[in-house]
């Protein structure tokens, strides 16, 4: 029976390669006698009895099975067949490949967390958290679709919630929270040296990694309690830990940040005495206003007593006339609650100044 090309026919004996799957890829008997048969690399051949089918020996992949059978490499042959038989490349796994369509998840950035096209189709594509997933195109790299991930990826399928997903694969990324500079934040780790105090001294975890994690001087540094702070390694402290890393010895750092500390613990003392100052001209203040309003209370009593419009005395102070000692007194208390506002304003003015220099002190 001739060759029935790219016709559709039952009746005839057909072969495979052995690499393919039945019915990926086919030829007629005619072919096999006429180019296969008498060749060495028929051992890679299979036979199908009951087929119907048509011949995929095209005279190009004839020309391929020639150059294939002529080098005696059934791989000439495989590595052309395999591309066109519209498989999906099989997952990766762990191994950087290139060619491929990637898949991430909507919340990851580009390359953070990639699986392959074949476990998209497979556990992604028919499921309806599909709509979080984001096609990168064909570029290279690898699955990171390991069989922990699918679990959770099943999990969160199985109960509709993304968010099981997300909150598995976000710690993962190895994103740090960036440094937080002199800016007071929640929820990252901070670190201390361990010959300060807490609270005294503290670095992030994006400096600690950066900085401290991989030298020698590290066993100085220890992880805190406490989630929330701000991060006192500016560019100045860097540089002296840098030295002394560099040097192999803690104790220029810790020369440089006690020095530091000195300096901060004396400007606390300052502003802890100018609470005291403050409150205590707060106190005499309210009671200048309270002796100012009892003098008018007076003077409106001396002015009733006295029958009125008419005073019999005139009282000068400062500058202006007043109508009975009382109203002397009270304008004399208002020059002093004028004097204690003044006082009062220049030692906030200075206690700020001072929270200033001590939040901004590492910078
Ligand atoms: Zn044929
Ligand atoms: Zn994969
Ligand atoms: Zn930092």
């Amino acid at each position: 029976m001739p060759c029935p090309g790219s016709n559709c026919v039952d009746g005839i004996t057909w072969y495979s390669p052995n690499f393919t799957q039945p019915g990926e890829f086919t030829f007629c008997e005619e072919c096999y006698n006429q180019f296969v048969r008498i060749t060495p690399l028929i051992v890679y051949m299979l036979i199908f009895v009951f087929h119907i089918g048509n011949c995929d020996f095209s005279s190009n992949v004839k020309q391929q099975w020639l150059i294939a059978v002529s080098k005696n490499d059934i791989n000439i042959f495989r590595e052309y067949v395999e591309p066109k038989l519209g498989r999906n490349k099989p997952c990766p796994g762990s191994n950087f490949v290139d060619g491929i369509t990637f898949y991430s998840p909507n919340f990851t950035q580009p390359g953070e967390f990639t699986f392959c096209e074949e476990c998209y189709n497979q556990f992604v594509r028919i499921t309806p958290l599909n709509v979080y997933m984001r096609n990168d195109g064909i570029h290279n790299g690898n699955c990171d679709f390991s069989s922990n991930v699918k679990q959770q990826w099943l999990i969160a399928v199985s109960k509709n919630d993304i968010n099981i997903f997300r909150e598995y694969v976000e710690p993962k990324l190895g994103r740090n929270k960036p440094c937080p500079g002199s800016n007071f934040v929640d929820g990252i780790t901070f670190y201390s040296p361990n010959f300060t105090q807490p609270g005294e001294f503290t670095l992030c975890e994006e400096c600690y990694n950066q900085f401290v994690r991989n030298t020698p001087l590290s066993v100085y540094m220890q992880s805190i309690e406490s989630q929330s702070g701000n991060c006192d390694f500016s560019s100045n402290v860097k540089q002296q830990w840098l030295i002394a890393v560099s040097r192999n010895d803690i104790n220029i750092f810790k020369g440089y940040v006690e020095t530091k500390l000195e300096h901060i613990r004396g400007l606390r003392d300052r502003a802890a005495r100018l609470q005291v100052s403050l409150s205590q001209e707060l106190q005499r203040k309210q009671f200048l206003i309270t002796s100012q309003h009892n003098y008018r209370i007076m003077a409106n009593i001396d002015n009733i007593s006295l029958g009125g419009d008419e005073p019999s005395y005139e009282y000068s102070f400062n500058g202006s006339r007043y109508n009975s000692s009382s109203n002397v007194e009270a304008a004399r208390i208002q020059i002093q609650i004028d004097e204690s506002s003044r006082i009062f304003n220049n030692y906030l003015a200075e206690l700020r100044l001072l929270e200033h220099e001590i939040a901004n002190l590492w910078y």
